[in-house]
């Protein structure tokens, strides 16, 4: 599987990107933590990013493009993996597409999510003094005054992406509200229901599998509905629960209905043979009448 992780600072990318990654066994890409690690090393790319990172700007797309290629190169991405905080420009994004088409790489998805601007600061705020009470050293762009120029990057040059994304039907939204529980609950619904993953074990393990297929072929409904519904729920904020979870129920009877399909076929065809031998034997016994 592969994913693009889509969302402000402090919407809980890294969160749900690291359930994902242990519930899939997929590697998590962020690039802010490569750059991290690059300033901690003092690479050149390091020393480059350093400033750009501490002001809360972004660093250039040709470095975070030239990071990513090469780690796309190794051999460990071959079972998926999530890109956390790539692309954040249509420049980053386009590049994308080309190295994706180059490596012969199909993206599953691109999961937004979507949080409420006010609730940001608070959740960072919160973030910090939890690290700090764990002893452990506190990021440098984690003040409000670095964040608030993260938030204002993040809208002129990440949001557009939202759009490309959604053109290209990629875009997954998710209310980035919900308790990090249901996040990932919605996250995992909505990648089964577009067929990135395997629905849950049912008992009857043939009609999982014929559900499946089918919304492989139907991704697009499924997922636009779910997309569709989560979005207004993110614009009303009080709506927002009620209103994702009838995108789940959506998207649920849009497998079911699949699977009842599917199932229908199968049915017919095997109601057809039986019928056509009995017609056969029928004709043979007149004949020999
Ligand atoms: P993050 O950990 O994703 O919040 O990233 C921390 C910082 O790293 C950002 O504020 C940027 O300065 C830089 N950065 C991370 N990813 C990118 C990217 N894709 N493009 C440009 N700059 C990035």
């Amino acid at each position: 599987m592969r994913l693009i992780l889509l969302g402000p600072p402090g919407a809980g990318k890294g969160t749900q990107a690291q359930r994902l990654v242990h519930k899939h066994n997929l590697i998590q890409l962020s690039t802010g933590e490569m750059l991290r690690a690059a300033v901690a090393a003092q690479t050149p790319i390091g020393l480059q990013a350093k400033d750009i990172m501490a002001s809360g700007s972004l660093v250039p797309d040709e470095i975070v493009i030239g990071i990513i290629s090469d780690r796309l190169d190794q051999p460990d991405m071959k079972n998926g993996f999530i890109l956390d905080g790539f692309p954040r420009t249509v420049p980053q994004a386009a590049a994308l597409d080309d190295l994706l088409k180059k490596k012969h790489i199909k993206l599953d998805a691109v999961i937004e999510l979507r949080v409420n601007e006010s609730a940001l600061l608070d959740r960072v705020e919160s973030r910090v003094a939890e690290m700090r009470a764990r002893g452990e050293e506190v990021r440098i762009d984690d003040t409000p005054e670095v964040l608030s120029k993260r938030l204002a990057s993040y809208r002129t040059l990440t949001e557009p992406l939202i759009h490309y994304y959604s053109e290209r039907r990629k875009l997954l939204t998710v209310d980035g509200m919900m308790t990090i529980e249901h996040v990932t609950r919605e996250i995992n619904r909505i990648l089964s229901a577009i067929g990135a993953v395997e629905p849950k074990a049912s008992k009857a393990a043939a009609p999982a599998k014929q559900a499946k297929a089918g919304a492989r072929k139907t991704t697009k409904p499924a997922g636009k509905k779910a997309v569709k519904t989560a979005g207004k729920a993110a614009k009303s904020a009080p709506k927002a629960t009620k209103a994702v979870s009838k995108g789940a129920k959506k998207a649920k009877k849009a497998t079911k209905k699949i699977a009842n399909k599917t199932g229908r076929k199968t049915a017919k065809k095997a109601v057809k043979k039986p019928a056509k031998k009995a017609v056969k034997k029928v004709t043979k016994k007149r004949a020999k009448r």
